[in-house]
């Protein structure tokens, strides 16, 4: 049935003649009014029709007695939120499986939705950290908006999440909250003891003697002369073993039960805590991720789930590099504390990490935060590859320039002497670049400076938008290996 809006949208706005796409998806009709997502000459509008208060709430050109085109601007994501629940985000909790899928341009979540929507996990749509924010000029509200307009685009209706990523200080927890987000993940890295595993015995001691008696009595007190047993696995603590965690952890953990006492306890909604210990020098042992729990846990800390940083490489865009069978030995202990806790696993920088998601999977049994960041902008370049080969000459030209640079943000170990050179190579051939690892580490930590280039910049706009469906289409088939792997997929 054609809905009173479409055959507005088709009579005053003259489809015909003009190049408009209609989202079928989007369409609504609440109380009054109706509304739908239409683009015109590739940009989106709410085209809406009715009248009364809600109406009257969103911003926008009146095209006839009761139709209005309503630009994609934060007052209308706000007066849509107020109108439909679920493009407002939510959190989830520590028993449903949430996948996080950071969109770096905000275009990607309708592809996000389209694959995640099939699975047995929640999508955690908004999910930019501080830096992702300032390498790509974006705010916390134009993250937001884009995902809202999105879930609205495609009709999705089964809720998704908002997500603060890594964040380190007071201000920028501050600013999420206050713009709706319903996750903070919470990056320790700073607060980590830095050296310690290279200290002699006597060295560790000595340290450790600074840290007031009182507080050293409760630890020895509460770690020595017991074994914990945690789900079948025994971990009991030296004094080394303890003063070492001690070191490398106390100032992290006081740092924990501060900001979750001060921002996420007082909070009158549901929000998600993750504790993010991953980004630092050594991997996390047992004893370390047990010890950092039990202690956050005792001081009433709600952890909705923990990112333990794993043994071997997880870098940006690739395969995991390292001893799947040492992997494997860790994860069972690690998903084991956090099952014994009661939250989720969390995995970071989790995009294409395709031999071990099975692994992942079997262990975690979906009480699992899967994160993935910048692999929908590989997506995005995958798509120009295909469809503007000069526009992808330029981006390719672009990141070389400043490869060295990036770098010093990522932790990444491509080779691009290995990059076969962009000149010498047909336009057909472009899209290989992004099946390749060190063109695919290449391409994904410069997207900053990409972006930094105004004519570039709207370049890759457009041709996203012009290509809309191919870039849907890449991310439903990426992201969805990623899903079936770690057995998300309920059919
Ligand atoms: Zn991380």
């Amino acid at each position: 049935m054609i809905s009173n809006l479409q055959t507005i949208i088709c009579d005053k706005l003259n489809v015909l003649e003009k190049n408009i796409k209609i989202y079928p998806l989007s369409y609504c009709k609440i109380a009054d009014i109706e509304l739908q997502m239409v683009a015109i000459n590739n940009i989106k509008n709410i085209a809406i029709y009715g009248k009364g208060l809600s109406f009257d709430a969103f911003e926008g050109n009146t095209v006839a007695e009761g139709f209005k085109l309503c630009p994609l601007i934060h007052t209308n994501r706000l007066a849509l939120n107020k109108l439909l629940d679920y493009t407002c985000p939510q959190a989830f909790g520590k028993n449903i499986s949430t996948f996080g899928a950071g969109d770096r341009l905000g275009l990607a979540s309708p592809g996000h939705i389209r694959s995640i929507s099939r699975s047995l996990a929640k999508p955690i749509l908004a999910q930019q950290s501080k830096r992702e924010l300032e390498l790509t000029g974006r705010t916390y509200e134009d993250v937001l908006d884009s995902v809202s307009f999105a879930v609205f685009q495609e009709g999705y209706k089964d809720g998704f999440g908002a997500d603060g990523d890594h964040l380190k200080e007071e201000a920028h927890i501050i600013d999420a909250l206050n713009c709706g987000y319903t996750m903070i993940t919470l990056d320790c890295s700073e607060k980590i003891g830095k050296g310690v595993e290279k200290l002699s015995s006597a060295e560790m001691e000595n340290r450790y003697i600074s840290i007031p008696a009182d507080i050293r009595k409760r630890l020895e007190d509460k770690y020595l002369a017991r074994t914990f047993n945690i789900n079948g696995v025994q971990i009991k603590y030296t004094k080394l073993e303890l003063i070492k965690n001690v070191l490398i952890y106390y100032e992290a953990i006081c740092f924990i039960i501060f900001i979750y006492k001060k921002y996420l306890s007082p909070l009158k909604r549901e929000k998600d805590f993750e504790i993010s210990i991953d980004e630092t020098e050594s991997t996390t042992s047992e004893y370390g991720h047990l010890f950092v729990a039990s202690e956050i846990i005792d001081a009433g800390v709600d952890v909705t789930s923990m990112a333990p940083k794993f043994i071997g490489e997880f870098q940006k865009g690739i395969d995991y590099i390292g001893n799947v069978a040492d992997f494997e030995a860790q994860l069972g202990i690690h998903a084991a504390i956090a099952d014994y806790f009661g939250y989720k696993l969390s995995i970071h920088s989790g995009s294409d990490k395709f031999s071990v998601f099975e692994l992942i999977g079997d262990y975690t049994k979906g009480r699992l935060h899967l994160k993935t960041s910048g692999t929908n902008w590989l997506e995005a370049v995958g798509t120009i590859a295909e469809r503007n080969p000069t526009l992808y000459r330029q981006i390719h030209k672009c990141a070389q320039k400043h490869f060295t640079e990036a770098k010093s943000f990522y932790d990444v170990s491509a080779d691009i002497s290995k990059v076969p050179d962009v000149d010498s190579v047909s336009d057909a051939f472009l899209k290989e670049y992004l099946t390749d690892t060190h063109s695919r580490q290449l391409l994904h930590i410069t997207y900053g400076y990409i972006l930094r280039d105004p004519e570039i910049r709207t370049s890759i706009y457009d041709t996203l938008n012009e290509n809309e469906d191919l870039y849907i289409h890449r991310l439903e088939t990426h992201i969805g290996r990623h899903l079936e792997l770690v057995g998300l997929y309920n059919y």
